[in-house]
């Protein structure tokens, strides 16, 4: 969600002359866009100002502002603790950035963190601003109403909300006509679309009437919560070709009494059910997920389920993480937490197991032809890169012409991280 943010971000200030650098020193505004899903954000905030200080020093013109989910939390704080700071804007104030930024040029020092009611935010649903491409992200959805205990996702982005079907179907054929090929259809929870009422449809009809746009070819969407996967949803990867064969689908443990601590809305059987049903829709889906080890009160039993969960789904890949208490949550009042060398342990040896799976699964595709859609130039002279529609990256030897097209390539090798492949 953040690195669509920040496009939009990047879309919206185009209009004021405000390009992208990949060199702070040559700035004229620095934003950073924070998250604060993750441990310690707001002080890794702080410390990234505090490297931004010398510069604001010797270029007084140039502005700094803090957006995304920290400056909705921090708000006013960050402000008064950081006097060099510009502009802090919360997650549903994107739209009032540019006029902000305007504002900051002639010296106006300004927070906005409050949140849209229902309608300001189906009328201003912050749209996808990037130009060029073959792959883009389309937001459909907007919050998150599970209150998992441990995330702090809702407060921070605020209740679920969907995007008009209408609107998004405007925005993904204008994409096609600009020569898009794949969109990836974003929200925190994307596949409970729809079902708060705001949308005419489902998230499954929704698939369906994107997959019905001449020029896209490829269908991607994330992220998905397991207790939303529906039959029709299911049905969808059974029947759409344009659909990719790949799905985050993040568990968080494998242990059904931390899934009860978590309020996750499912239990391992349930989960398994799905990864099962899915499958079966779809034989070779890719799966990936997120884990997060060392919950409150998990012991060495309910960590080892979740290992066992890794070693039965075999993820192709999956993003792990040490708990870690978020203020305001529910979960940072639980008894019990793991002290952080025992969180590391098992972090450690969770990670190790995923990295055979991942070896494994990679080399399982040696030999198979993979259908390529080529995103760009590798770091190797000589060689581009595509994706698979299972979402693996193949280096292969090609001509930088062939980005955007679909090729067809034989997996020769298979690394860690990526894939190699020969042209057919
Ligand atoms: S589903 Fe749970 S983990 Fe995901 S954004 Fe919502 S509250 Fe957070």
């Amino acid at each position: 969600m953040n690195v669509s943010d920040s496009e939009k971000i990047a879309g919206l200030l185009q209009p004021l002359g405000y390009g992208l650098t990949a060199d702070p020193s040559s700035a004229d505004l620095i934003i950073l866009n924070t998250c604060s899903v993750r441990a310690k954000a707001e002080e890794k905030v702080y410390g990234h100002l505090g490297r931004y200080k010398p510069l604001k020093q010797e270029r007084p013109h140039l502005l700094l502002a803090v957006g995304g989910c920290v400056a909705q939390q921090e708000g006013e704080r960050l402000l008064r603790k950081v006097p060099f700071l510009d502009l802090v804007f919360g997650t549903h104030n994107l739209h009032l950035l540019p006029e902000m930024v305007r504002a900051a040029e002639q010296g106006e020092r300004r927070v906005e963190t409050g949140f849209m009611d229902r309608d300001e935010r189906l009328d201003l649903f912050p749209v996808d601003a990037q130009q060029g491409g073959i792959t883009r992200f389309v937001t459909v959805m907007q919050g998150c109403d599970n209150f998992c205990s441990y995330c702090i996702v809702p407060y921070v982005r605020g209740r679920e909300i969907s995007r008009r079907s209408a609107e998004i179907l405007a925005e993904i054929r204008g994409m096609a006509e600009q020569g898009v090929r794949e969109v990836t259809l974003l929200g925190q929870n994307v596949n409970s679309y729809g079902l708060k009422g705001e949308s005419d449809i489902n998230f499954a009809a929704l698939l369906r009437a994107v997959s019905a746009i001449d020029g896209i070819e490829r269908i991607r969407f994330t992220t998905s919560h397991p207790k939303d996967i529906s039959s029709a949803l299911i049905d969808c990867l059974a029947d759409l070709p344009k659909l990719c064969s790949h799905i985050h689908l993040p568990a968080q443990s494998g242990s059904d009494r931390v899934l009860t601590r978590m309020r996750r809305g499912y239990t391992r059987d349930q989960y398994l059910e799905k990864v099962a049903l899915l499958r079966a829709a779809r034989p070779g889906l890719q799966i990936t997920g997120d884990m997060i080890v060392g919950f409150p009160g998990e012991d060495d039993g309910e960590f080892r389920e979740t290992l066992a969960l890794m070693e039965e789904v075999r993820y192709a890949d999956l993003f792990s993480f040490m708990y870690s208490p978020r203020p305001g949550t529910e979960a940072a009042g639980y008894d019990g937490m793991i002290p952080r060398a025992e969180k590391q342990a098992r972090l450690a040896e969770l990670q190790a197991l995923q990295r055979t799976v991942t070896a494994e699964t990679n080399r399982s595709l040696v030999g198979t032809v993979q259908t390529l859609l080529v995103e760009g130039v590798s770091k190797k002279d000589g060689q581009v890169y595509g994706r698979t529609s299972g979402n693996r990256i193949v280096n292969f030897t090609g001509h930088r012409s062939l980005i955007g097209s679909f090729v067809e390539a034989t997996i020769s090798r298979a690394y860690q991280n990526s894939l190699l492949g020969e042209l057919r």
